[in-house]
């Protein structure tokens, strides 16, 4: 057999993920660009779920979305969105087909790991007033220490009025900031193991460091000028943090990495980075086959629970409003749904190989991924999709050209963990996991791939076609 027999045969048979700018003319360059630029501009206004959901309400509003009404009439084209407690949303487009053929959905999740205060948060030791926080999500606490940090979050007040906190975005704001040993003193600290360096109750961060009255000889007067500072800022005392939400996120913007800029860093794209290309092809999408339905989420970093997160009933509820709306049988519309869960996936690292099956694992500027089953040892707590569903989704991404490639979470037996994607399988709907290798995952500034984000957008694009 010749050499180009043997190269024919070999292209036949064998199968080999594309570089993503292997197939990006000039004009698909730049498309990859512009998206990206306002993807950071989205990055840097969205850092909580609640700032994404009014973010996200309001673009939503210049596009033509109502508020969702059940029992109202509904025709193709017909634009809704519906607020879960100003921390989930639900947007939707009805199609031209009956509800019974089955809806499109995806869902991604608006919440990332974080430093929450506590509820009784304030302290004063050696004159230093701190702020003790609680992690939510999954965090590798080291890496919190000596990062700028923002304080975002409500209060809510007894009357029913909620007061909007944001300190640390604008150049000019002060920050927060929780300290680590210096090097000269790090020696006992070097020898605990990686996971005790910092501790949970170490992460308490500098709020103020001078008295309200230098002249007084009263204590906890730092506390208090803290106290006064935020009262003249927000008009609240101690007392109101104790029905507050209110947490420290990493307060760099969002920047392009490598010199090339292919990359994007920013705090939080687990899971925004899939949040924004599902929301903006839903809005690119106007009269569509299939009604869609575009669920952002809160509280996956926590295990989903709670009233806005994907282990409650909200869709569900919001699904039979809709198909009651419309006259449709919801058993079988849920059964004939195809469901995209669109969240990140773990980036093959070379710094770190020992944890990956190089050949199995998502990387970087090769498309978005596709993941089969997530959860840990034997699969466990997983939803691994079927077989005719990755060969239904995929062939709608070969169709329209997209990027795509398959990624497991790691290694066989190195760790793992879960999407929601088993939470809407428990509602009787087909999904699969399809979202954006990221690297230096819950860490306080990821990477994500700009060509990656945009061919995960122009695959749900497609889907909702
Ligand atoms: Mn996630
Ligand atoms: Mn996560």
């Amino acid at each position: 057999m010749d050499n180009e027999q043997l190269k024919k045969r070999m292209n036949e048979l064998t199968w080999k993920f594309p570089h993503a700018y292997s197939k990006a003319d000039s004009g698909e360059q730049q498309s990859i660009t512009d998206f990206s630029e306002d993807y950071k501009t989205f990055l840097n206004q969205t850092k909580t779920e609640r700032e994404f959901v009014r973010y996200a309400v309001e673009l939503c509003e210049k596009n033509g979305y109502k508020p969702f009404s059940a029992g109202s009439q509904m025709k193709p084209g017909d634009r809704m969105y519906f607020i879960n407690r100003d921390k989930a949303l639900i947007l939707t487009t009805i199609g031209k087909r009956s509800l019974c053929d089955g809806l499109r959905m995806t869902v991604s999740h608006i919440d990332s790991p974080r430093l929450d205060l506590k509820p009784f948060p304030l302290f004063e030791k050696n004159d230093i007033a701190y702020l003790k926080t609680h992690y939510y999500g999954g965090i590798r606490k080291y890496q919190w220490v000596t990062v700028p940090l923002a304080l975002h979050g409500i209060v809510a007040k007894k009357d029913g009025s909620t007061v909007e906190i944001r300190i640390g975005e604008e150049p000019a704001d002060p920050l927060l900031y929780i300290t680590d040993l210096l090097p000269h003193l790090g020696a006992e600290q070097n020898e605990k193991k990686l996971k005790d360096g910092i501790k949970g109750e170490e992460l308490n961060a500098i709020a103020a460091t001078t008295p309200f009255d230098p002249e007084s000889e009263e204590k906890n007067l730092i506390k208090l000028k803290f106290l006064d500072l935020i009262n003249q800022k927000y008009n609240i005392t101690e007392k109101d943090f104790l029905t507050a939400e209110l947490t420290l996120v990493p307060a760099y913007p969002a920047r392009d990495v490598g010199l090339d800029r292919a990359l994007v860093g920013a705090y939080g794209q687990d899971d925004r980075v899939c949040a924004y290309a599902t929301l903006r092809a839903e809005l690119e999408t106007n009269v569509p086959e299939h009604t869609t339905v575009t669920v952002f989420a809160d509280k996956e970093e926590i295990g989903s629970y709670g009233n806005t997160g994907m282990n409650s009933d909200f869709t569900l509820h919001f699904i039979e409003d809709l198909c009651r709306s419309c006259g449709a049988d919801i058993n079988t519309a849920l059964r004939n749904t195809y469901a995209l869960s669109t969240d990140v996936g773990a980036a093959y690292d070379p710094n770190y190989p020992s944890v990956f099956d190089e050949q199995n694992s998502c990387h970087i500027n090769k498309g978005c991924v596709l993941t089969k089953y997530t959860g840990a040892r034997g699969k466990s707590g997983s939803n691994d999709a079927s077989a005719e569903t990755l060969a239904k989704v995929t062939g709608i991404f070969d169709e329209a050209d997209i990027l795509w490639q398959v990624g497991e979470i790691g290694a066989v037996d190195a760790g793992g963990g879960g999407t929601v994607a088993l939470f809407v399988a428990h509602a009787d709907i087909n999904v699969v996991d399809l979202g954006v290798p990221i690297l230096s995952m819950h860490s306080p500034y990821e990477l994500a791939s700009k060509a990656d984000l945009y061919n995960l957008f122009k695959a749900v694009k497609a889907f909702y076609k």
